[in-house]
């Protein structure tokens, strides 16, 4: 029976350098179709753990180019053809991002054999609007290289996940589809030296403006996550984001 419902399970949640936590990552399924979103350099072990069907994962979608999002990608791919994998892996990203995995890919692989018993098949966010059961939307955050965050929808449900990089007229107007926003949140105040990271005055601010939407943060400084669940500790609509846990969307 097809399912109706959007399932989220975070695998990681942590920031590039994080001691304490896995890269951010999550994967999202409807239908039965499976999609992780951003692979970092640490987060190819939780996916095994928690997928450890080499065919589990239909697609990829990558935020951005910074290695706490991509660097997973060739361990994962080379798990996956270890254990057999034979469906296609659709990796769906940006233009440019598609010609820097490729070369992350060439490198990766070298001397690791050609033989490659499943099909790479590559979508460009410009032209995409659906993947598998979703439809998926995209826009441009404000962060240190190109970044783009992701809606997607299912059955009337939405789910956003922001990537790096401060809220934007264009993330803000995608995350009116989402009941659920993923917004990355490096820092407690707004701080100008790292004005590429969003802060939880800039959530607190969206939130009232999207009472209708819960917002859960991720990629926290790590010096400042206890602060941060201090002052988050009665809300509802905002919260951090913990690693291992399910959230279904109904
Ligand atoms: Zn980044």
């Amino acid at each position: 029976m097809a399912s109706d419902h959007l399932r989220i399970d975070v695998l990681g949640v942590g920031e590039a350098f994080d001691p304490y936590y896995a890269n951010s990552s999550v994967v999202v399924t409807a239908d039965g179709y499976r999609i992780l979103i951003d692979c970092g350099a640490t987060v190819p072990g939780l996916v095994m753990a928690k997928f450890p069907d080499p065919d589990a994962i239909d697609a990829i979608y990558f935020t951005h180019m910074h290695p706490d999002h991509i660097f997973g990608l060739v361990p994962v791919m080379l798990n996956w053809r270890d254990d057999g994998r034979s469906k296609p892996l659709h990796i769906l990203c940006s233009p440019q991002l598609r010609s820097h995995l490729e070369q992350l890919m060439v490198l990766g692989f070298t001397g690791l054999g050609s033989a490659w018993p499943f099909e790479v098949i590559w979508h460009s966010i410009a032209d995409t609007s659906t993947i598998g059961p979703f439809e998926c939307r995209f826009g441009r955050s404000d962060h240190s290289v190109q970044n783009h965050a992701i809606l997607l929808r299912f059955a009337g449900k939405g789910f956003a996940y922001s990537g790096d990089g401060n809220v934007t007229a264009e993330t803000a107007a995608l995350f009116t589809g989402a009941d659920l926003v993923f917004q990355e949140t490096y820092l407690p105040k707004h701080d100008p030296q790292h004005a590429a990271h969003c802060d939880l005055e800039t959530v607190m601010q969206l939130a009232s403006d999207m009472p209708g939407a819960r917002f859960w943060l991720y990629h926290i400084k790590r010096d400042a996550r206890s602060d941060m669940a201090r002052m988050l500790a009665h809300n509802t609509q905002v919260r951090i984001a913990v690693p291992g846990e399910v959230i279904e969307i109904r």
